[in-house]
């Protein structure tokens, strides 16, 4: 995860949630992308560190275990860099640019150049960073499916220059995120460019003001008109977060009947969500209570990753016969 801002309720139901459930099925890496953050962000780097830090006190909220996994940075594991630049060596610049978050991400962020190397060049970033560790899956959503099948294709081709009898580099497979994308306050992408996202950290009285002020079903003018359930974010979000399903059912009939205010919708909302917020709020404190405990997990994550990386650039440089003995 690129370390750009506060992460969210999206970041919570899209990844977090995922990543937490995955520790007791594998053995999982987590890493804090902050080269790729560069690749757009280049401009401005005065939060990254910040950022990092504030965000994997939010994985740790979020049920992310430095124990069983390891969660480290990716600049503190230089490898990264070294193997990406020996499979930039055999990649075809064509292969980068037929990526299709390229083309669509130039063009979004049009307020950016991002006519940069470093920015056509991250899915092979992506490739050296899940290479390294012989991951055989990596959990993404359905956009990030094309990067793995670059990664799939680049490992391929330079396991057919340098590969002798035994395996190089291993193909990843995706894992696919199941939850599709959680709409923000105005019923847009929650994002945190769009300034439309609840944040993990943010405290009840401020996710209270957030919810009061979602968008609902615009023909509703009144509380007796029958509204719409159906793609009506506030319900999206009951069903997403709110385990009273008795609760919820209620809610959807009397709104269809016209027989509920959103007042009360949202109110329950609030109670709903407040309550999935609180034991995470709670974990982000107790470790952000022991100062320095965050950076500590961090930096011994990233020697623990570091061990890995570097067994495999022994490897690939020896494959590849730059190794001076
Ligand atoms: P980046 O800016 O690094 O692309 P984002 O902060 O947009 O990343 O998101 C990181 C990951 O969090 C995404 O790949 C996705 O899995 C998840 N995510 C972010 N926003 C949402 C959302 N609104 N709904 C569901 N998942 C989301």
């Amino acid at each position: 995860m690129r370390p750009t801002g506060k992460l969210h309720l999206g970041h919570l139901v899209g990844a977090l949630e995922n990543w937490a459930t995955l520790q007791d099925q594998y053995e999982c890496f987590y890493f804090v992308a902050d080269w790729h953050a560069l690749t757009s962000e280049y401009a401005d780097t005065t939060a990254l560190v910040e950022n990092s830090y504030d965000n994997v006190a939010d994985w740790i909220a979020a049920g992310l275990d430095p124990e069983r996994s390891t969660l480290f940075i990716q600049s503190l594991v230089p490898e990264h860099a070294e193997l990406f630049l020996l499979l930039s060596m055999v990649v075809p610049i064509p292969w980068l640019e037929r990526v299709p978050t390229y083309k669509e991400q130039r063009e979004q962020l049009s307020e950016k150049d991002l006519s940069t190397l470093g920015f056509l060049a991250y899915p092979l970033l992506q490739t050296a960073d899940v290479a390294m560790y012989d991951a055989t899956f990596v959990p993404v959503g359905e956009d990030q499916v094309p990067h793995l099948e670059l990664s799939r294709e680049v490992v391929r081709r330079f396991n057919n220059f340098y590969q002798q009898a035994v395996p190089l580099l291993t193909e990843p497979q995706p894992l696919l995120t199941t939850f599709a994308r959680l709409p923000g306050l105005d019923n847009r992408k929650m994002s945190k460019s769009y300034r439309n996202a609840i944040d993990l950290s943010d405290d009840a009285e401020a996710v209270r003001k957030k919810v009061m002020s979602m968008y609902t079903d615009p023909k509703r003018i009144r509380a007796d008109i029958p509204g719409t359930v159906e793609g009506n974010p506030v319900f999206l979000y009951h069903d997403a977060f709110n385990s009273n399903v008795e609760e919820v059912e209620d809610l959807k009939a009397r709104y269809r009947q016209g027989k509920v205010g959103d007042v009360e919708v949202k109110k329950k909302l609030v109670v709903a969500l407040n309550g999935v917020l609180e034991p995470m709020r709670q974990r982000r404190a107790e470790v952000l209570a022991k100062p320095g405990r965050v950076r500590e997990i961090l930096f011994e994550g990233s020697a623990r990753a570091r061990l890995v990386a570097r067994e495999t650039m022994e490897r690939v440089r020896e494959a590849v016969r730059v190794r001076y003995r």
